[in-house]
């Protein structure tokens, strides 16, 4: 439709054509580059890192994760993913609930886990079984800019640089982005910011198909807000973390791998989870929450996933979200390559507010509050016992709701959710 490639050459190096250079191939670089290529659109896919290759992450997937992917025509039944039909949640005083997957229309009842060793990788595929041309060990080194707008990038790989010019370019960097940190793209400083720590474990304990999620992390004074984990990755394999907001009083003086520390040091001995039984290094990462990167689009570049920090605030999740502003980046560019308008990008940060924003302005102020120990301490001890109140929370705070058409929980939050602004 509109493939446009030809090279010649620049002060850079060979000078490359294409309709969208997408840089980064996490999640949302994927879903982006394959929404676009389904179209026919052509399509550059860079990552500096080789594929498969390692990312720090809890690896797990609830509903939205699912039926993002889905969309991607990845089956969850197939090898390599272990199903979670149900979370489970530690609060203090020995209280254990379990709470499963809601039964919705828009979404399916089953979580998932998988190492994004595999995971990442078989999403990159999909994107270029769909028509995509993928590159990886190519760093997207500069932005290449024209007056205000985004033209394009210099890419490299050992030595050698090209230059990329494209009509779109789209940020899918991760949380750092640094690519689009070039082109003025900031951090909003007022927005929520998680820090996680994550270590695989092998162990003999018999695997249950449920997120085990640990509200209990104590630090001396108090609940900090944040949360521990396991999730179970198949054959004695298990996915160890935790992760606290930067609401917390004591944030600058505690790192990810001190909350780590604290969750691990709690935990019964039955677990098994010992220096002995560790499967790998300790790894850590920021978690970029409530659209926290301002501008989220400009011209010819729109941001999604992480280098937007696009990660719900109430659980840390990233890589749905990742995924759908990914697809919605990619609905915005194939439009205006249709239609020859580049101004139609703009739309991006306005159809994002429309589906996030409500959301993630409760969501902060969620982990403002939390951030108070005695809050945090009263949301544990009052809450988690209360079966009902816990499985509206998790429809809530997992974002899986029908909308105002749906059941009685689904207009509470719905209402819930018109009360607050757009933010
Ligand atoms: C400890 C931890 C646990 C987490 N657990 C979960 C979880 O269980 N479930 C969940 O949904 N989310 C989780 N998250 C969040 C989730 O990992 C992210 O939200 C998700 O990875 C975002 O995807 P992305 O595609 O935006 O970015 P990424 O997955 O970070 O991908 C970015 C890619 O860009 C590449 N790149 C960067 N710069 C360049 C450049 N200049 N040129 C070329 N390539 C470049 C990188 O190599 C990388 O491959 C967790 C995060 C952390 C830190």
């Amino acid at each position: 439709m509109h493939f446009v490639k030809a090279f010649t050459k620049s002060p850079e190096g060979p000078v490359e054509e294409t309709d969208v250079l997408v840089v980064g191939a996490g999640p949302g670089g994927s879903a982006t580059a394959f929404h676009l290529a389904k179209q026919g659109i052509d399509v550059l896919l860079v990552d500096k890192a080789t594929f498969p290759r390692e990312k720090v992450c809890g690896d797990g997937l609830t509903p939205r994760g699912v039926r993002a992917i889905r969309k991607m025509g990845v089956d969850p039944a197939e090898p390599g993913f272990v199903r979670i039909d149900a979370l489970r949640t530690y609060g203090t005083d020995g209280v254990i609930i379990d709470l499963p997957w809601p039964r919705l229309h828009d979404f399916p009842d089953i979580g998932l886990v998988r190492t994004r060793y595999d995971f990442d990788n078989l999403l990159v595929e999909r994107a270029v079984k769909a028509g995509a041309r993928f590159r990886p060990g190519v760093e997207a080194k500069r932005p290449v800019t024209d007056g205000r707008w985004v033209r394009g990038a210099v890419i490299g790989d050992n030595g050698s640089t090209t230059e990329v010019r494209a009509r779109y370019v789209v940020a899918a960097d991760g949380a750092a982005s640094r690519f689009a940190g070039q082109v003025g793209v900031h951090r909003d400083e007022t927005r929520p910011l998680g820090i996680a720590a994550r270590r695989y474990y092998r162990t003999s304990r018999p695997q249950e198909p449920v997120f085990e999620s640990f509200l209990n992390l104590w630090d001396g004074d108090g609940l900090m807000p944040g949360y521990g984990w396991i999730f179970p990755l198949g054959d004695g394999l298990l996915n160890v973390g935790a992760g606290l907001l930067n609401t917390f009083k004591n944030f600058k003086e505690v790192s990810a791998r001190k909350v780590f520390d604290v969750f691990v040091r709690q935990l019964p001995e039955e677990w098994g989870i010992t220096e002995e039984n560790a499967a790998g290094p300790l790894l850590s990462g920021p978690l970029p929450m409530g659209m926290n990167r301002r501008p989220l689009s400009l011209p010819g570049m729109l941001l999604v996933g992480d280098a937007g920090g696009i990660v719900n605030p109430f659980n840390g999740e990233g890589i749905a979200y990742a995924i759908e502003s990914g697809e919605l980046a990619a609905e915005l560019i194939a439009d205006a390559l249709e239609r020859d308008r580049p101004a139609l990008l703009q739309m991006y940060p306005m159809l994002l507010r429309e589906r996030y924003g409500r959301y993630f302005h409760v969501g902060r102020n969620f982990v403002r509050l939390i951030g108070h120990p005695a809050v945090m301490r009263f949301c544990v001890r009052h809450g988690i016992p209360r079966k009902t109140l816990m499985r509206f929370a998790l429809r809530f705070m997992a974002n899986l709701t029908d909308g105002k058409d749906g059941a009685f929980e689904d207009k509470v939050m719905y209402g819930l959710l018109s009360l607050s602004s757009e933010g």
